[in-house]
C-alpha cells in the first residue's frame, strides 16, 4: 500500500475546508467533543453528515472536534460511506488508515 492516497474528496483538500477547521479546533480547544482528550491528531467531524447535509459542510455548529479513537467510533455508528477520509495522510498514532 502506498504510504499517501489521492484524496477521493476534493472537499477535504479545499481551503475553506481547511481554514474552518482550524477555527473549530481552535474553539473547541483541540478537545475531544466526547472524551475530552488532546490527541496529536485531532479530527473535526461533521454532526450531520456532509452528504446529507452539503449546507452544513462548513457550517461552525455542524462541526466539532474529536479524537482519533471517537471519531472513528462515530464513523462506524453512523454508518458513514467507505469513501469518508478525514486525513488521508499516514502517521495516526496507531490507528491505521481507512479504520472505517
Ligand atoms: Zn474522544
Amino acid at each position: 500500500m502506498p504510504p499517501k492516497q489521492p484524496t477521493a474528496d476534493p472537499f477535504y483538500a479545499s481551503k475553506a475546508w481547511r481554514g474552518i477547521r482550524k477555527v473549530v479546533l481552535i474553539r473547541d480547544h483541540y478537545l475531544c467533543a466526547i472524551c475530552h482528550k488532546h490527541m496529536p491528531r485531532m479530527a473535526v467531524d461533521h454532526i450531520k453528515p456532509r452528504k446529507q447535509f452539503p449546507e452544513l459542510a462548513l457550517d461552525l455548529s455542524n462541526l466539532r472536534t474529536l479524537c482519533p479513537v471517537c471519531h472513528a467510533r462515530q464513523g462506524s455508528s453512523f454508518g458513514r460511506s467507505a469513501d469518508y477520509k478525514e486525513r488521508p495522510e499516514i502517521g495516526l498514532d496507531g490507528f491505521p488508515k481507512g479504520w472505517d
